[in-house]
């Protein structure tokens, strides 16, 4: 029973200590890989708005296309700004009016795609750590200090009091810090 336990917790206690969050099954979600990986001609906005350019080992900020007889052209699409409408928005951002809301649209979805994406690691990290805060509650209840537990790869190890009370402390401690981070997740979540 409690070399189940055993077994178990030090391998999640150490992946949730170096910052992984085990049991989760979703493909994770990292927003600063976004914006980093840049192919040869691609364009892309900063948060300023302004537009840059990968070129051939460096990024090259995109100038205002206000190329042709000076006509204004939309900086996405290159469409001739002529229309009011259009030249209302150019003003603002430099592009036509369908640019614009494309690109509003764009934001709007991946932000909201980032506060889901948040939420859903929040309550798995909550499950988580609710299930492990049961388990370590067992574990120290049942924890009697007996000399010897079986390790992850079958082998015996023995341990001395001194040991034991390590390993009471550990537990104990983490029980006080997930407890800390449950009640946290769970503010957050409402
Ligand atoms: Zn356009």
């Amino acid at each position: 029973m409690s070399n189940k336990m055993g077994k178990i917790f030090p391998r999640k206690i150490k992946q949730i200590m170096n910052g992984e969050t085990p049991e989760i099954s979703l493909s994770m979600f990292d927003p600063n890989n976004i914006s980093t990986k840049h192919n040869v001609g691609d364009i892309w906005d900063d948060v300023h708005g302004n537009k840059w350019e990968q070129k051939e080992g460096y990024i090259s900020k995109v100038r205002k296309i206000q190329v042709e007889n000076g006509d204004l052209r939309c900086k996405v699409c290159n469409k001739l700004i002529s229309h009011k409408i259009d030249k209302k928005t150019y003003k603002k951002r430099d592009m036509c009016l369908t640019c614009l809301v494309k690109e509003d649209t764009d934001r709007k979805i991946k932000g909201t795609y980032l506060e889901y994406e948040d939420e859903v690691i929040k309550k798995n990290e909550l499950a988580f750590l609710v299930d492990s805060s049961a388990q370590i509650g067992e574990y120290l209840k049942n924890f009697t200090g007996k000399s010897e537990f079986v390790t992850e790869d079958g082998k015996i190890e023995k341990w001395n009091i001194d040991d034991a009370n390590k390993i009471r402390t550990f537990f104990e401690d983490e029980l006080v810090s997930i407890t800390q981070r449950i009640l946290e997740l769970q503010t957050e979540l409402k």
